[in-house]
C-alpha cells in the first residue's frame, strides 16, 4: 500500500477519534460573539457625517428587513451604502440610511445610521426602539448563504446582548406590516425556528 493511503487511513482514524471524544464530552462553549464580529466602520465605506438630527430612542427590540432589489454578485456594496445614504437623504428627507446595520452578500456587515437614532421605512409601522438590519438582495428571488445566515445571528446577538433585547422581540418586518421584507428565503429561517435558536446558542 503507498506511503499516502497508510497516511490518509492513519489521519481518518485519529479524526474519527476525536469527533467521537468531542460527541461524549461536555459540550464545548461557544466562543464569545463580538471578537468574532467584525464590522466595517462608517469611516471605512465612505458614509458622510449627518448635518441633521432627531430625537433619540432606547433599543427594545431587533428588526430583520432584506434590501428588497435584487443584488448580483458582481454590485459594490460600498456604491450601494453610498447611494442609498445619498438617496434617503435628499430623495426622502431622512437624515441618513433607514437602517442601523446592513450585511452584504459575502457577510461582511456594515455600520450605517447611528443606532441611537431611530430608522426610518417605507411602511407604517412606528421604527422608534428597533434596531434595524438589513441583509442586502431580494430573498424572494435571491438565497440567504450560510455565511450570511451566520454573521446575521452573530450581530443579532450582539445586539441583544448590549441591549437587552428579550428573543421574543426579535422579528422581522413582515411581523409589524403586510410587506413581503424579509423575503420568502430568509424568513423562512423564523418560521422553522432555527435563527432564533442559532442567536439564543451564540448567546450563552
Ligand atoms: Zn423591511
Amino acid at each position: 500500500m503507498p506511503l499516502r493511503n497508510i497516511f490518509a487511513i492513519g489521519l481518518t482514524l485519529v479524526m474519527w477519534s476525536c469527533t467521537k471524544s468531542i460527541e461524549t464530552a461536555a459540550p464545548t462553549p461557544l466562543p464569545p460573539t463580538s471578537p468574532s464580529l467584525k464590522m466595517i466602520s462608517r469611516t471605512d465605506w465612505g458614509w458622510v457625517p449627518l448635518t441633521d438630527s432627531i430625537p433619540v430612542h432606547e433599543i427594545k427590540y431587533i428588526t430583520i428587513h432584506h434590501g428588497g432589489e435584487d443584488f448580483p454578485a458582481d454590485k459594490d456594496p460600498i456604491q450601494y451604502l453610498r447611494g442609498l445614504q445619498s438617496w434617503s437623504q435628499s430623495d426622502k428627507g431622512w437624515i441618513d440610511n433607514p437602517y442601523h446595520y446592513m450585511i452584504d452578500l459575502k457577510g461582511n456587515i456594515y455600520e450605517a445610521r447611528p443606532i441611537k437614532y431611530p430608522g426610518d421605512t417605507n411602511t407604517s409601522y412606528d421604527v422608534r426602539g428597533h434596531a434595524l438590519i438589513c441583509v442586502m438582495g431580494n430573498y424572494e428571488n435571491q438565497i440567504l448563504s450560510t455565511t450570511q445566515f451566520e454573521q446575521l445571528a452573530r450581530l443579532t446577538a450582539t445586539l441583544a446582548d448590549e441591549y437587552g433585547v428579550a428573543l421574543n422581540l426579535i422579528k422581522t418586518h413582515r411581523n409589524y406590516v403586510e410587506t413581503l421584507c424579509p423575503g420568502k428565503d430568509l424568513y423562512r429561517y423564523f418560521e422553522d425556528g432555527s435563527f432564533l435558536e442559532r442567536v439564543a446558542a451564540l448567546r450563552q
